[in-house]
């Protein structure tokens, strides 16, 4: 999985919020604005019954790709400068590593088909638009959110790009989630 469309068992926006907050919650951080992405990888692979290699790669080796996830789970690849950016709190390359970590938690050890380009099909039901709003709700969750916030606060707070920020707040105002 990395950038291609599969078409995926479907899932409302509201589960993905369920499954990534629970997710959150047991690493401790229901609390806490900020999720320490890449520290979360790491207990991942240390917990042997969930266990997955998680591999910095040459550029040339990864083509167009930032990340990749092997379907059975067995391996996360990060582009070099995103597995190092992302440990250095670099908004753009945290989001690449929670939207792997996403795939790996929802779509590791399910059928897949291949999307065609000129298939129409509605986000719900497609590998990439679900892992991008796992990613959000792991990393930039409703609940800290105030009517207050602009991109930079939100930026600040989640350890995020602007471009994400603004999704976000997009997001949460058209779904009237925004609730302090
Ligand atoms: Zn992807």
């Amino acid at each position: 999985m990395s950038g291609q469309d599969f078409i995926v068992p479907a899932r409302s926006w509201d589960n993905i919020e369920q499954v990534a907050q629970g997710w959150r919650s047991k690493f401790g951080l229901a609390d806490t604005p900020y999720t320490p992405i890449m520290e979360m990888m790491e207990k991942v692979l240390d917990n042997r019954l969930n266990c997955f290699t998680l591999i910095p790669m040459a550029a040339a080796e990864m083509g167009p790709a930032e990340g990749y996830t092997e379907p059975d789970g067995k391996f996360i690849w990060l582009r070099e400068d995103v597995y190092y950016g992302a440990w250095a709190g670099e908004g753009r390359h945290r989001f690449t590593a929670a939207h792997e970590l996403s795939h790996w938690a929802i779509h590791t050890n399910i059928p897949l088909a291949r999307a065609m380009p000129n298939q129409k099909l509605p986000a719900y039901r497609l590998s990439e638009p679900q892992a991008n709003q796992f990613a959000s709700e792991l990393l930039m969750p409703a609940k800290f959110f105030t009517r207050f916030d602009c991109e930079h606060d939100v930026m600040e707070r989640h350890g995020v790009s602007y471009q994400a920020a603004s999704n976000r707040l997009d997001y949460l105002r058209k779904k009237g989630k925004i609730v302090g």
